[in-house]
């Protein structure tokens, strides 16, 4: 099953979510793969009609400018220029009046992903934000998040970003080694990145960093415990991960598994220590501080993409609804229809899966039949069993849960459950 990587948090082709701008192989924007059991070849132009949307409301916003190209990134990215911004803001202002003559009303959650959204300049974000003014309203009534580089702003610019209505940073720091980032391809510096989450810190952001683990040459428990002593909220840790046609894969770098399953319960360890409790495969918080936004695609509630290469997960009258995503960024600019990808009651209750058993709050079985009509125990009753004997998955409750052993094994359990036809 292509895309499913759960501790790297890869589910998604281009990207999906706590979207950040800098790591390598985080789910960047809410780009959900689709199961492809069940719905066929995508087709092209929505036929979307104006459906009542429930609670929570996101918006994901993917800006795909970025100051310099780190070696390892597959995410849909490029170096800016006047005209393509210019180009992309008003492609933007048609993208957005579109969907919302459909899906109008307040947002829960706007997250501003990429690229690096921060390297837009003040401007730029001003009129990003105009547009969304003019549709669905700014900001944000629960969380509003811009990804940033650390080097893309100082004490001034974070009054900045606070004045334009941003509440949560997205700091892209990846290590606080030198050795590491150069190895990386990263610009900053360790001490610039750790100073980075100070200020923001200082400036009253609610704050996530973002560490990279598994790198050659990293010394992973130094990292975990320099960042998590900056104090910083919420930590997300990703694994690299060499993905195909990046200039890491031409170069022949690897990186080594039992390492990468090292680091991965190495985080769990340190960062518990630190009252950074692990409440989804990536990501750690302290109670409180988990992100809004990212819950609503693990939960698997609607959310609109603007974009290139954006995704959406839209309602649909009759359906459990639709998912659509957005061509990159030439095809984006000439206005070409998103693909469209309807979600059946089977996708969507695979894809519930997918996200669900990524977080500690798991899989809830009754509101999942309740939206699907089927029975998850009933049609995968030999998986489940078996998962429950190796000890990958407990019940509480009317909720299914993966223990710590099933979220280090979880992409070989998922792979389980897409192999093994369903039981009618
Ligand atoms: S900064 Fe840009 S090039 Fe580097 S990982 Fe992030 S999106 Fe990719």
């Amino acid at each position: 099953m292509p895309g499913i990587t759960a501790k790297s948090g890869v589910i998604c082709p281009a990207g999906l979510s706590e979207t950040e701008n800098t790591a390598g192989n985080k789910p960047r924007g809410p780009l959900i793969e689709h199961s492809g059991r069940s719905a066929g070849m995508p087709v092209k132009e929505p036929s979307h009609q104006v459906v009542p949307v429930s609670e929570p409301r996101s918006l994901y916003l993917h800006i795909p400018f970025c100051p310099s190209i780190c070696p390892y990134c597959n995410f849909h990215k490029m170096r800016r220029n006047e005209g393509l911004v210019a180009a992309f803001l008003e492609r933007l202002t048609e993208e957005a009046g579109a969907l919302y003559a459909h899906f109008g009303g307040e947002l829960d959650t706007i997250y501003f992903g990429g690229g690096t959204p921060s390297h837009l300049s003040d401007g730029e974000l001003a009129a990003v934000i105009a547009i969304l003014e003019r549709t669905w309203g700014w900001p944000a009534k629960k969380e509003t998040t811009l990804e940033a580089d650390p080097l893309t702003f100082d004490r001034n610019r974070l009054d900045t970003f606070g004045v334009l209505g941003f509440d949560r940073l997205s700091i892209g720091v990846q290590s606080s080694q030198d050795d590491v980032l150069r190895f990386l391809g990263r610009l900053h510096r360790g001490h610039e990145g750790l100073a980075a989450i100070d200020m923001a810190l200082e400036a009253g952001f609610n704050v996530s960093a973002d560490l990279m683990t598994a790198v050659p040459g990293q010394d992973t428990a130094r990292d975990l415990h320099t960042l998590a002593q900056t104090g910083v909220p919420h930590l997300s840790v990703y694994t690299l991960t060499i993905e195909p046609q990046t200039p890491f894969a031409r170069r022949g770098v690897t990186v080594d598994q039992d390492r990468d399953a090292d680091d991965f319960e190495l985080a769990h360890t340190v960062l518990h220590g630190y009252g950074l409790e692990r409440y989804e495969v990536s990501s750690h918080a302290r109670p409180g501080f988990e992100s809004v936004h990212n819950r609503v695609y693990w939960r698997g509630s609607t959310f609109f993409g603007l974009g290139p290469s954006a995704a959406s997960f839209l309602p649909v009258r009759g359906a459990i609804g639709e998912r659509r995503k957005n061509h990159v960024i030439k095809a984006w600019l000439a206005g070409e229809p998103a693909e469209v990808l309807p979600v059946t009651a089977e996708d969507y209750l695979l894809e519930m899966l997918m996200t669900g058993l990524r977080t500690r709050h798991g899989v809830e079985l009754d509101t999942l039949a309740a939206r699907t009509g089927l029975h998850l125990e009933e049609r995968y009753r030999p998986v489940l069993e078996d998962a429950f004997k190796q000890g990958l998955l407990r019940r509480v409750g009317r909720r299914l849960i993966a223990t710590e052993q099933g979220l280090l094994r979880l992409d070989g359990l998922l792979r389980r459950f897409f192999q093994q036809p369903p039981q009618d």
